[in-house]
């Protein structure tokens, strides 16, 4: 394992030795890789959702 490893969600080269967020950079990009801040008032205001429920397909 190198000695530093570039963090999955802001590509910032970390240590990875002595790193308790590993493979993340900090405690806040593991969370933003668990989805956590989608529930901490992370929204989008007045952004429909991509739904596909009438999908057409007009191929
Ligand atoms: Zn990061």
């Amino acid at each position: 394992m190198p000695a530093e490893v570039p963090c999955p969600v802001c590509r910032l080269r970390h240590a990875w030795e002595g790193n308790p967020h590993r493979p993340f950079c900090s405690e806040r990009c593991r969370l933003i890789d668990l989805g956590t801040w989608a529930g901490e008032g992370y929204r989008i205001p007045g952004d429909p959702a991509p739904h596909d429920e009438s999908d057409s397909d007009d191929d």
